[in-house]
């Protein structure tokens, strides 16, 4: 605020100006606390100029850590930082995104970065840097970029910006190099510790918007003008967290306090208001939310994007991100794995965080580029999980990464090759399933930056997900100092681990054993997450049941038995099929089959079967039931040498059958007659030697029950002889 008061010096004006802005500002939140609509849902593109003063080759910074500054600005200013979290539900997607300007005030094209050597090192808050006349780089029309100066003021001082309603010719931001950009984002930038995260210039863009500081500048009794964020009396520092003041907790993550970069992480509701106030119609700076600074004729090409991308996954929350599609916008839509509707939100960026899922829950994600007339396909889904609860774990972290860290951990599907990471990185968006009982092997590849010196290992697991790794079997591994690499270390997941996402802690440390918390001289530690589950997933299937045999065959029932079926895991037991039907499930290697049909052709099938539903090969056998056999009653004549049936002709059969004592079975030959028809009999006797007068029967035993009860509907022509 110190600036802020000197400008007021020398500019008498000014404090009117910007009581007229505080005016409006009250006046547009207001309107837009009850209108939202109006401008909630466009997000804001402001165009960045940098222009680098530098009196040496470090303070001339690279486009990249130029870069990384304004892709912090963007996850910062939408939500779609790395370090977010639930502490504070009104935290805020401003909708408000930056790009350095692809088009200069004149026209011509741009990277957005002006660069000027200078023989000052040091150049204060009097503004001479945004004057050519002092030696420093006239801005670009204020009234269309956000002119970011990024050289040295010295004094300690971070960087300042002018509020709106400050004169037109030194309207902007000024960071001083080494706190300009984020060490996250890319090696071998100047920057300094603990403001190395980008978030000064978070801080004073959001100052250049109208924000002021969290507690107001002033004790209990002065505010900020935002409803929501605590009053609080005085900055904060370093991180405080959970300090409190004036009766309520200091939002000590909130941007505009002075905590150290990496404790910073949202803007309000409330904050978001008054930013977008001043970029709305009739706003101060509603000429830069109208700047259009991008190349036109770009041509808009629907194409499915690529690298979609998840991080910074907690219990409620993920962040998305992919690759840009020229001009395009694009959906993206996620489920639950095993649902059928998805989730679809439209978005103008190349990030969205997804909140409100469930926890412990795995989703898949999707995105797809819009033009105007054109729809990509979506592309191939992206999944994770989200976490069961949120833990706290204690710190682990090198002091020094200068000569050695950590480069690769490699553990079931986790393969992860990461830089030096200040001595501590949180992997556990990179995951791997394991099972219990399964032995698995951790390989850790160590990166010495010069000289090699003795390592120490250690690998921790929080089996019983607690937030600690201080039970009993949560230290998996350790190895002491050695200049061994890559270091393998084996270890076998307990039955008693919890199942589920579970953090896993790899520490790398110079000439000494680790241990799981607290800080070290030399080396890295990485969080990771670990997926416990009850067996390893089984995808071999068991062997085919063998020798599959039928026995007690009836005319109705079957005894089915087989040898067992082997499996890498275990059969759990066997399906049986009739033809295409499941008829039964065993666990023993045979079935008693009833509800057969006489005389009748089946094929029977054995599959054998595992706890994950593997199936093995069939094993098929056909049989046939045993046709049904009547007892009929005896008929017999005593003697038949003097007569006897000589010939049957009926239904396509003939027999031609002499003399058989009285009683025959022909029951092996075959009449083939039709229902309904009438069908022709010829039967003839025969005789010693004298004919005589026979007479005739004849049954069938239609409904086939063993009995003749009647002539059933059979004509029979009177007797005649021979009887045609
Ligand atoms: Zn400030």
């Amino acid at each position: 605020m110190h600036n802020l008061e000197y400008r007021q010096s020398k500019d008498p004006m000014l404090h009117q100006r910007m009581q007229e802005i505080e005016d409006f500002t009250l006046r547009k939140v207001k309107q837009m606390n009850t209108s939202q609509g109006k401008i909630v849902g466009n997000v804001i593109q402001i165009p960045v100029v940098v222009h680098v003063i530098y009196s040496n080759s470090q303070e001339n910074i690279s486009e990249a850590q130029i870069q990384s500054q304004i892709a912090v600005l963007n996850e910062d200013f939408r939500r779609t930082n790395a370090d977010q979290t639930d502490k504070w539900s009104q935290a805020a997607d401003s909708e408000i995104e930056f790009y350095l300007a692809e088009v200069d005030a004149e026209g011509n094209t741009t990277n957005g970065i002006t660069r000027k050597a200078s023989t000052t090192t040091e150049w204060g808050t009097t503004d001479a840097m945004k004057l050519a006349s002092q030696g420093g780089v006239n801005p670009w029309n204020t009234e269309e970029y956000l002119n970011i100066w990024v050289c040295n003021i010295g004094g300690g001082i971070l960087g300042y910006a002018q509020f709106p309603g400050g004169s037109a010719a030194t309207d902007g931001v000024v960071i001083s190099p080494q706190y300009f950009g984020s060490s996250d984002k890319g090696s071998n930038f100047y920057l300094m510790a603990p403001f190395d995260k980008g978030r000064t210039t978070t801080h004073e863009v959001g100052h250049f918007l109208n924000l002021r500081h969290i507690w107001g500048d002033g004790g209990c009794g002065i505010d900020d003008a935002v409803a929501d964020t605590p009053i609080s009396d005085g900055a904060n520092y370093g991180c405080a967290a959970e300090s409190s003041s004036c009766g309520s907790e200091d939002m000590v993550q909130n941007y505009m306090d002075y905590s150290d970069d990496s404790c910073m992480n949202l803007y309000t509701l409330g904050q978001k208001s008054r930013m977008r106030a001043v970029l709305a119609e009739g706003g101060f700076r509603r000429s830069l939310a109208l700047s259009d600074k991008k190349r036109g004729g770009g041509a808009c090409s629907a194409a499915v994007p690529n690298g979609l991308n998840t991080s910074s996954i907690s219990s409620s929350r993920v962040v998305i991100t992919w690759d840009s599609v020229a001009a395009a916008t694009y959906d993206v839509r996620y489920r639950e794995i095993g649902t059928s509707s998805w989730n679809s939100t439209a978005v103008s960026a190349t990030s969205i965080t997804l909140t409100e899922l469930s926890e412990n829950t795995q989703y898949e994600v999707q995105v797809r580029s819009k033009c105007t007339s054109e729809i990509s396909a979506y592309s191939a889904s992206v999944n994770f999980r989200t976490s069961e609860t949120i833990l706290s774990y204690c710190t682990s972290k090198g002091n020094s990464v200068t000569d050695e860290y950590i480069q690769t951990v490699q553990l079931g599907g986790i393969n992860n090759q990461s830089g030096s990471g200040n001595g501590y990185t949180d992997h556990t968006d990179i995951f791997t399933n394991l099972a219990k009982g399964d032995t698995n092997t951790i390989t850790i590849t160590p990166f010495w930056t010069g000289n090699v010196y003795n390592e120490g290992y250690g690998v921790f697991i929080d089996y019983n997900q607690d937030g600690d790794f201080e039970d009993s079997g949560e230290i998996v591994f350790t190895k002491s100092p050695s200049q061994i690499t890559p270091v393998i270390g084996s270890f076998t997941i307990p039955d008693s681990a919890k199942e589920g996402p579970t953090r896993m802690r790899v520490i790398l440390s110079y000439e000494e054993t680790p241990e799981a918390c607290g800080t070290y001289e030399y080396g890295e530690t990485e969080d990771y997450t670990v997926i416990i589950g009850a067996v390893a997933s089984d995808i071999e299937a068991p062997t085919s049941p063998a020798d599959l045999t039928a026995n007690n065959i009836t005319e109705t029932t079957i005894d089915l038995s087989w040898t067992a079926a082997s499996d890498n895991v275990g059969v759990i037991g066997y399906d049986i099929l009739q033809g295409t039907i499941l008829i039964g499930s065993v666990s023993d290697t045979s079935i008693n089959i009833t509800g057969l049909v006489a005389n009748t052709e089946y094929d029977f099938t054995v599959f054998a079967k595992d706890a994950a539903g593997n199936v093995s090969n069939p094993e098929t056998i056909t049989i046939t039931t045993k046709d049904i056999i009547l007892e009929y009653c005896d008929s017999q004549g005593n003697d038949s040498s003097y007569e006897w049936i000589d010939f049957v002709s009926f239904g396509g059969m003939t027999n031609s059958s002499g003399n058989n004592a009285g009683y025959a079975d022909f029951t092996d030959k075959v009449a083939n007659v039709t229902r309904g028809s009438t069908a022709q009999l010829i039967i003839s006797a025969g005789f010693r030697s004298s004919s005589y007068v026979e007479f005739w029967s004849v049954w069938i035993d239609f409904n086939k029950d063993g009995i003749f009860q009647i002539l059933k509907n059979l004509q029979v022509v009177p007797p005649q002889v021979p009887l045609i």
